[in-house]
């Protein structure tokens, strides 16, 4: 991973778990981790944490990590997955060099260490249905039941298996399941399925294969096949951790250390592939990169940069039991790294009108602005000013709370770096909208100086109406309403929870460079939060996305003001 993440990356217990291994030279001081998406979705910041694990583990230890698909299931698995899986992961900054695996390239073999396995007598072809698997699978009470097929022949068995590959039974009349333990307290040990039968097309091997390994077969044995010397896998794999165990000891191969960390949980989001295509499918949001969805690529449309998402996984850390994270915190890390990272311009998201009134018609004058105020090797551009400018609407009121700061009639204010004005007079449509200011510009004050010192506290962004370009602004909020959406009554689904104002669109007005910003860019608007400029842009009117608000201290101010 990028320089960025490397840094306050404490030792947490997988750290010092490998430390000790490469003490003790377990694993030859050698250390491999892989990243392994099913392509079933779109990644979203729940994987991100375990890219940043297992990629960011790897660097610090000079390691290397894979990206492996674990593509063991034809039925939910696409090449559009696959594709957007490795663009996101190099998007993080994940970099697997030559190693994109995949499991389905290891399925000749994992078909020998089935045989294998059935040749000493630890696996069968059982003919009991899936209803009826499970109801002898017993329950955590009570043990299971054997199957009646469960001591056939090793001849019949590897004759059947042969039979299950050349496509001889249809889907669920035979499977090949592992012979451990029907009496196991630990159910995934009562003698699990480790091939079913599935006339599916699959992604990569198309026709070839009638049967296929399940996930939990796979997973271990590509493990096994790659080297990898530390499994990191998330919580739920605990208990089967002892199945991997049973699948690759009597296959006496090569055995990783498997560590499990908690999930990623995050407020006010859903992070589980099953619901966000539940989301996409059903047209509650605009796609898989709909800038509200937790998607690494919803994530980067909206406009959050890669540090941001790295620097929230390097705090949040990796723990060993089960936590949700504020969405806040999430934030936090996107405004620390936008603060440095983007331009300033200015855009007025609400406008109202402003006429100068003692400005001369006609007249132009362009002032220089930094582009960012610490960072002066940013550079500079020129802005537009001229007679009739828009500020935001909020900017001004008719009747201002105490410490108001902004225009109300009578009140002199400072325009960004251009000059002070003085309301004269609100102008109100029929039913009491102000649809436009009055004001008095000092001519004296060029750059936005008070010429006698005199003092004037507020500063507005504006933009010139002649100038400005039309524009238009997504403001989003959460997605889901409460923090966790998960959490329903009876005969209520987490798609209740969804937040009906999640997106608002706005008519905006640009200064000329933000037009012409490139798409995918984040700038800041001034005193407004950050945008991305969206690419359902078009020249005459570009898109923008609001990545995320700024601390809003005015907002602050006036709960005090009214008490609230
Ligand atoms: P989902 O529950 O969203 O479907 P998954 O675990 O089925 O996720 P995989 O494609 O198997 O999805 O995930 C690849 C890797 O990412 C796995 O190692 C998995 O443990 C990890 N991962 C998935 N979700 C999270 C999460 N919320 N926090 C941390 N790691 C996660
Ligand atoms: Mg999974």
């Amino acid at each position: 991973m990028a320089n960025d993440s490397d840094k306050a990356q404490g030792t947490d217990f997988i750290r010092a778990r490998i430390e000790e291994d490469n003490k003790t030279g377990r694993f030859g001081g050698k250390v491999h981790t892989r990243f392994p998406p099913e392509p079933n979705g779109y990644l979203h910041l729940g994987h991100a944490k375990s890219i940043c694990l297992n990629f960011g583990v790897a660097k610090e230890f000079g390691g290397q990590c894979n990206l492996r698909f674990d593509d063991t299931n034809p039925v939910k698995e696409e090449d559009e997955y696959v594709h957007s899986i490795a663009e996101d992961v190099a998007w993080l900054g994940g970099d697997w060099e030559d190693r994109k695996f995949f499991a389905s390239d290891y399925f000749e073999r994992f078909y020998e260490y089935a045989e294998d396995l059935i040749r000493k007598g630890k696996a069968y072809v059982d003919d009991l249905s899936a209803d009826e698997i499970r109801e002898y699978r017993g329950t955590l009470t009570s043990p299971g039941r054997e199957s009646p097929w469960r001591n056939r022949g090793v001849e019949e068995n590897l004759d059947l298996f042969k039979r299950m590959r050349g496509g001889e039974f249809a889907d669920g009349e035979k499977v090949l399941r592992a012979k451990i333990d029907m009496a196991s307290p630990n159910i995934i040990m009562r003698d699990p399925t480790i091939y079913r039968i599935r006339h599916a097309s699959h992604h990569r091997t198309g026709e070839k294969w009638a049967i296929y390994p399940m996930y939990d077969f796979a997973h271990c044995i590509s493990d096994s096949i790659e080297g990898i010397t530390h499994s990191l896998c998330t919580l739920e794999f605990v208990n089967n951790r002892e199945l991997y165990d049973s699948d690759l000891d009597p296959q006496e191969i090569y055995h990783p250390q498997q560590i499990e960390f908690a999930r990623l949980n995050l407020t006010y989001t859903i992070l589980s592939k099953r619901k966000l295509i539940q989301l996409v499918r059903d047209g509650h949001v605009a796609g898989w990169d709909d800038p509200r969805m937790p998607t690494i690529s919803g994530l980067r449309r909206r406009g959050v940069p890669p540090s941001a998402i790295r620097e929230f996984c390097s705090r949040i850390g990796v723990a060993r039991a089960d936590s949700t994270v504020e969405y806040s915190m999430f934030e936090y890390c996107i405004r620390e790294k936008l603060n440095e990272s983007a331009s300033r311009l200015m855009a007025v998201i609400e406008p109202l009108k402003v006429v100068i009134e003692n400005y001369p018609e006609g007249q132009v004058e362009e002032f220089e602005m930094p582009n960012h105020p610490e960072d002066r090797a940013r550079g500079t551009r020129k802005v537009p000013f001229g007679r009739e400018i828009y500020i935001e609407k909020d900017d001004f009121r008719l009747e201002p709370p105490k410490k108001f700061h902004r225009l109300f009639p009578g009140s002199e204010v400072r325009l960004r770096h251009a000059y002070l004005i003085t309301c004269r007079e609100a102008i109100l449509d029929d039913d009491g909208n102000v649809v436009e200011l009055r004001c008095t510009y000092d001519p004296e004050s060029r750059g936005g100086q008070s010429p006698d010192g005199r003092k004037v506290r507020g500063t507005l962004h504006w933009v010139s109406a002649d100038h400005g370009k039309p524009a238009k602004v997504r403001l989003y909020d959460q997605l889901f309403a409460v923090p966790n959406p998960d959490d329903v009554p009876e005969g209520k689904t987490f798609i209740d929870n969804l937040n009906p104002a999640s997106l608002e669109t706005r008519d905006a007005w640009l200064e000329p460079a933000l037009a012409e910003i490139p798409t995918g860019e984040t700038v800041q608007f001034e005193r407004l939060g950050y945008f991305c400029k969206d690419r359902d842009s078009t020249p005459e009117t570009p898109v923008f996305n609001r990545t995320a608000t700024l601390r809003d201290t005015w907002a602050k101010v006036e709960k005090k003001e009214s008490g609230k």
